[in-house]
C-alpha cells in the first residue's frame, strides 16, 4: 500500500510504501519551535521504504548532526533526519494526505511537555528518547 503526504502549497511531496515501523508525540522543545505547536506527532519509516515525490525540501541544521526538512516555499515542516539515526525517516503525521489514518502510539521527551498540555490516553510516556523505538532499530540492524 502506498501512503502520500505534501506541504501545505504542495510543492514537497511524498510517497512511502508499506506501514510505519514506529508513531510517536515529541513534546521536546526543538519539535515544539520548529513546528510553533505545542507537540507534534511523527511516523517512522525506513529509508527504503520512503521517497520524495515533489520538490526537494530544504534543510536547517537545528542542533549539529540533526537536520529539520522543510518547504522553502511555504515553510511547512516535512521530516526530522538525525545523523544518530540512519536509515530511518521521520515525517510529520499532519502532512499525511490522510493523517487520521495513522496515530500516534507514546509520547516521548515528556519531561519537556509544556505545563498546560495535557492529553487523556493510557499510552507510555518516557523522558527522552523512544525505547520503542531504539529497540527496532537493534531488532532490525540498523547500524548507527
Ligand atoms: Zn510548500
Ligand atoms: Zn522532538
Amino acid at each position: 500500500m502506498t501512503t502520500k503526504g505534501h506541504c501545505l502549497c504542495g510543492a514537497v511531496s511524498y510517497a512511502f510504501e508499506g506501514a510505519p515501523t514506529w508513531t510517536c508525540y515529541c513534546h521536546c522543545e526543538s519539535c515544539r519551535r520548529n513546528c510553533a505547536a505545542p507537540v507534534t506527532a511523527f511516523l517512522g519509516l525506513y529509508a527504503t521504504q520512503f521517497r520524495w515525490t515533489g520538490a526537494q525540501p530544504a534543510s536547517y541544521e537545528s542542533t549539529p548532526g540533526i537536520r529539520r526538512l522543510f518547504c522553502s516555499t511555504c515553510g511547512t515542516p516535512m521530516a526530522f533526519d538525525a545523523d544518530h539515526y540512519p536509515g530511518d525517516v521521520h515525517l510529520y503525521i499532519a502532512t499525511l494526505e490522510n493523517p487520521s489514518t495513522i496515530a500516534p502510539t507514546e509520547h516521548v521527551h515528556f519531561e519537556e511537555r509544556l505545563p498546560w498540555f495535557s492529553t487523556d490516553d493510557d499510552m507510555s510516556r518516557v523522558d527522552g528518547s523512544s525505547e520503542t523505538h531504539t529497540e527496532l532499530r537493534k531488532n532490525h540492524k540498523i547500524q548507527d
